[in-house]
């Protein structure tokens, strides 16, 4: 009988966030397939736990797999865990748990750390419908072309990205969308944690004054709805309702001039016009 895949996610940066069942999934499996096998042994000494290690990345990820579904469907349980996070977000392990899925091996994903899901969580913008977009293309012309797809995006927003590409990162948002509202969470649960609640134009300037360091996942506000635009036609329709209603044209043309943003003398005029009358 085949074996179990377990996907282990483990802590963003303190190590108390290590649930126990993460911890026995560990202690329990025949072996560990890790994107950096020095990283993740880090963990296992912290936890006391010793167990047959191998790499599993995106540079070996085809050949990797398959010698992890050979011993899979020999009977081996194997735990797969990354640097940091839920496996196969942004992370290695999508392409495994196809590989295992479709060939009958069972998937067990644990729950646990998720640098998305905790910034999100934080950043007091709406959650109930949100988009993750992980990193951005690195390739300016596919990266341009992204964010002009999410321009009009609704739902709120949330990108991985590295320090080092910060600043490029928010001058392309700026210049694509505009000014919006922005939370970046940054060495979420690490000695120097911070949310920072601020714009794209803000955000911009904090990090061109002082190089950003650290990790970060940037949470954006989605686009607002556009108000359709109202025209002379429902300008006049309102200012005809307001005047059976007994109210004078100018005061008529006042109140439809600030419910439509249309002018007030082109209301009034076109009125005019339309009474044929002249009468206010
Ligand atoms: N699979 C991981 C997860 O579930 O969060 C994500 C892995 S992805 C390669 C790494 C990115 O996650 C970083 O570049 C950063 O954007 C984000 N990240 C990871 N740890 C973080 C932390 N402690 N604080 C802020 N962002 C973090």
């Amino acid at each position: 009988m085949a074996g179990t895949l377990y996907l282990v996610p483990t802590p963003l940066g303190n190590l108390g966030d290590i649930s126990r069942r993460q911890a026995e999934t560990l202690a329990s499996v025949d072996f560990i397939a890790a994107e950096d096998t020095r990283v993740s042994i880090k963990l296992l000494n912290h936890l006391e736990i010793k167990k047959p290690m191998l790499s599993y990345h995106e540079h070996n990820k085809a050949g990797g797999g398959v010698r992890i579904l050979e011993r899979l469907l020999a009977g081996e349980s194997c735990a797969l865990v990354t640097d940091a996070g839920t496996p196969a977000i942004s992370d290695p392990g999508e392409d495994l748990v196809r590989l295992a899925a479709e060939s009958g091996v069972e998937v067990v994903s644990i729950p646990g750390p998720c640098a998305a899901i905790t910034a999100l969580a934080a950043s007091g913008m709406p959650t109930g419908r949100f988009t993750f977009e992980g990193f951005l293309s690195v390739a300016g012309k596919s990266r341009r072309e992204r964010l002009e797809e999410l321009k009009g995006e609704r739902r709120t927003m949330i990108f991985y990205e590295a320090p080092h590409k910060l600043v490029g990162t928010l001058q392309d948002m700026l210049e694509a969308w505009g000014d919006r509202a922005l939370c970046i969470a940054r060495e979420m649960t690490k000695l120097n944690e911070e949310i920072v609640r601020t714009s794209l134009s803000g955000a911009l300037a904090r990090y061109t004054e002082a190089a950003p360091r650290g990790e970060f996942v940037l949470i954006i506000a989605g686009a607002e709805p556009e108000t359709p635009k109202a025209t002379m036609e429902d300008a006049l329709a309102r200012v005809e309702a307001l005047r059976a209603q007994g109210m004078r044209l100018k005061e008529a043309s006042r109140a439809a001039a600030a419910e439509t943003g249309l002018s007030r003398n082109e209301i009034y005029n076109a009125a005019l016009r339309g009474s044929g009358d002249g009468t206010d």
